[in-house]
């Protein structure tokens, strides 16, 4: 069995700082990590590997930095990593990074399972996983958090917020895992000497045959028009320690001086 998980890099901070001029996120200077998400998704991939023998790719979009977190991924059991690289994948939205993945995916040779996390910490959207299952025109299951493959088919139990349904799907297929999955490992030492000397497989967008048009910006049809930091909200007021008519009456006041009533 082949299994892909795709990963990307995020910054490890939730207090990233956005550049007015430009309405990009500053990255310099903050650390980058794998999406936590994408850590479970590997976990799940390196459990199948151990249990029923499967070559685990890693694979991701991004930067050359990109490399430090595709290393960590061979150090904790990961096959072979795969970084697609190239300016002409700059600025892609989540349309032409899923059609990106989805052509990397191909360019990989069969493969049976694709693992994603539920959303990156950064751009929030949960879009990516399902973008490449329609990409490839293979079924996508969301909210995975436990997984077993028997007979050529995924046995899945997905998520609910209040529960989980059990869903049968073929192989090849997409999932997107959630962190109730499991503990993703560390690395060993032993796996950490073999990540640093291991080659990573570049990938620009010729390699992949992605059409110019739908890559990079030019590709994108999100248009970004304004990226802010909403104002912090008060803290409010506490009406406390006085009878309940008394404590409405006051809220009313309140509420009428603010124009709320
Ligand atoms: C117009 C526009 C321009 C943008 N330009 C840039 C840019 O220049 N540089 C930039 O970094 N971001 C850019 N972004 C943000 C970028 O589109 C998203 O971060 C990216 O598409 C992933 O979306 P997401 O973060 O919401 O991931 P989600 O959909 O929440 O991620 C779900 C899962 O998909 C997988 N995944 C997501 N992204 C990747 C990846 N890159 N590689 C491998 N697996 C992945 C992971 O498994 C992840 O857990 C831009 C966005 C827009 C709208």
């Amino acid at each position: 069995m082949h299994i892909v998980v795709c990963i990307k890099q995020v910054p490890g901070t939730t207090k990233v700082q956005i550049n007015p001029e430009t309405n990009t996120l500053i990255r310099e200077g903050v650390e980058a990590i794998i999406n936590p998400f994408d850590e479970n998704a590997l976990e799940a991939a390196l459990v199948l590997k151990e249990t029923g023998g499967a070559k685990v790719t890693v694979l991701c979009m991004g930067p050359p930095q990109a490399e430090t977190a595709l290393r960590e991924s061979m150090a904790r059991g990961a096959d072979d990593i795969v970084l697609l690289c190239d300016r002409a994948f700059a600025g892609s939205d989540t349309w032409a990074t899923s059609y990106a993945l989805a052509q990397g995916i191909r360019t990989l040779g069969a493969v049976d399972l694709v693992f994603c996390g539920k959303q990156a910490i950064d751009g929030d959207t949960a879009q990516v996983g399902p973008g490449v299952a329609e990409f490839l025109g293979w079924p996508v299951i969301t909210y995975v958090r436990k997984l077993e493959v028997k007979d050529g088919k995924a046995l899945i139990e997905r998520t609910f917020e209040d529960g989980y349904e059990k869903i049968e799907a073929p192989l090849p297929c997409v999932l997107t895992t959630v962190k109730e999955m499991n503990v993703p490992r560390m690395a060993s030492l032993k796996g950490r000497m073999r990540a640093k000397k291991a080659e990573i497989k570049v990938l620009t967008a010729e390699a992949v045959k992605a059409d110019p048009k739908e890559i990079g910006l030019k590709g994108s049809p999100t248009r970004v028009v304004k990226i802010f930091t909403p104002p912090k909200k008060s803290s409010g007021v506490r009406i406390d320690g006085t009878e309940p008519s008394v404590a409405a009456r006051e809220i009313v006041s309140r509420l009428k001086e603010q124009k709320v009533i």
